[in-house]
């Protein structure tokens, strides 16, 4: 695992849309060999594809050889941030704000005072109604901020605080001349694109925090970047996939959109889509009555961020189940399922995890704090497929910076790489 390519990958990774063409970079470039989702496949043994699956999820997978076990590692390419609302432009004060909706479960004040851009998909006028023409666009530079108010104005702000989510979260994004217009935004769009206004019909824009990741502490042991959750997964998983050679069976990266609302969306880990996918695979292989019993006998990695022990809050994480920064990935287990496994399940990871001489951890909620979720539990009931939650222990999880240890992501990527191997 190289740090400062991990680093460049969570910086080209600022919408679903992005994360989703920042691994197909990768995997291009090592020959993996691109589908279209739609079209009948024409697939080998032996061979390495990717689908993008309207452009915010990606399959891609390694067929081996020779006939052999399923395998399938789960992340998600989405985070919690902001998207833009329609007609945002609000007047006020002598600025131009922006009108955006929060999007996924996140820390609220951690997004103030920050450089923030915008990244995501815009839809133009086609040649017929049913096919508008997509772009994408990243401003890739500082352009909007959500400034706090003044300690002097809210003399409680040290005592919490709390930001109502349409009128104190606007970013300003503009000074209010005569010259801002009706349609500022979707100028600004026209002008990234080199198109013009009149033909964007709509779009999907994220704000993304744009301060650069970094690695931090005097032995440059940890990583303090924005959307570890979960980049840190979706890396791990295509490393992986790049660097197993997979002689037997076949092995899937799972790339899925939109978890961070309930992952209930067409390019969502709870849909058809992965269903579809592995229907296309052993259709083009001739192997569709294999199909059912490979499921059986598959195993999932859902592989998403996990809490890390908090030094200034012990008491916040379970008495015994504490994943310490740097001292391994997370084995997450949960009692309401909220987590996908089974002691069968943890037992397959814990060998194999073994084998790779990677370390790892436990991860149980205290019983007093509902933990999170994730997508886990939903594909393995979905497909009827085993399968267990693990991830890399972070600290501020949602937050607009999120921190981990480096070890960790090495762990990960190791365990992964020997699951797919
Ligand atoms: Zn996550």
């Amino acid at each position: 695992m190289n740090t400062q390519e991990f680093l460049a990958f969570i910086k080209e990774s600022t919408s679903p849309y992005h994360t989703v063409m920042a691994a197909e970079k990768i995997l291009k470039a090592a020959k993996f060999q691109e589908l279209v989702w739609g079209e009948p496949w024409k697939l080998k043994a032996g061979g390495a594809y990717f689908v993008s699956v309207f452009g915010s999820a990606l399959m891609a997978f390694r067929i081996g050889k020779k006939k052999g076990m399923l395998r399938i590692a789960a992340a998600h390419t989405d985070f919690p941030g902001f998207r833009i609302k329609p007609s945002p432009e609000i007047k006020e004060g002598g600025c131009v704000m922006l009108n955006v909706e929060p999007y996924g479960g996140l820390i609220q004040s951690s997004w103030l005072d920050r450089p923030l851009s915008l990244a995501g998909s815009v839809a133009l006028r086609g040649e017929d109604a049913f096919h508008p023409v997509t772009r994408f666009v990243d401003f890739g530079r500082p352009l909007v901020t959500i400034p706090r108010l003044a300690i002097h104005m809210n003399r409680k702000v040290n005592e919490g605080e709390t930001l109502n989510r349409q009128t104190e979260l606007l970013p300003i994004a503009a000074l209010n001349g005569e010259e801002i217009s009706e349609t500022f935004f979707l100028e600004q769009l026209a002008k990234e694109l080199g198109c013009s206004a009149e033909e964007i019909l709509s779009y999907d824009m994220t704000v993304y925090s744009c301060e650069e990741p970094c690695v931090l502490g005097f032995e440059e042991e940890f990583i303090s970047a924005p959307r570890l959750d979960n980049l840190t997964s979706v890396k791990a998983c295509v490393d992986a996939l790049l660097d197993a050679r997979t002689e037997c069976g076949t092995a899937v990266a799972a790339l899925f959109d939109n978890e961070e609302v309930g992952s209930r969306t067409k390019q969502g880990a709870n849909s058809s889509l992965l269903d579809e996918l592995l229907r296309k695979v052993y259709e083009s292989l001739g192997r569709e009555e294999e199909r059912t019993r490979d499921i059986a006998q598959g195993f999932l990695l859902s592989v998403d961020v996990a809490h890390g022990l908090h030094p200034n809050y012990m008491g916040k994480a379970d008495p015994t189940n504490r994943p310490k920064l740097g001292e391994g990935f997370a084995i997450k287990q949960a009692a309401s399922q909220a987590y996908v496994g089974d002691a069968e399940a943890q037992a397959v990871v814990k060998a194999l995890a073994d084998e790779a001489f990677a370390p790892y951890q436990t991860y149980v909620n205290r019983s007093d704090i509902p933990g999170g979720s994730t997508l886990g539990s939903m594909v393995s009931a979905n497909l009827c497929l085993r399968g267990q939650d693990i991830g890399v222990p972070i600290l501020a999880m949602h937050s607009a910076r999120e921190f981990m240890a480096a070890a960790d992501q090495e762990a990960l990527t190791d365990l992964i790489t020997k699951f797919f191997a």
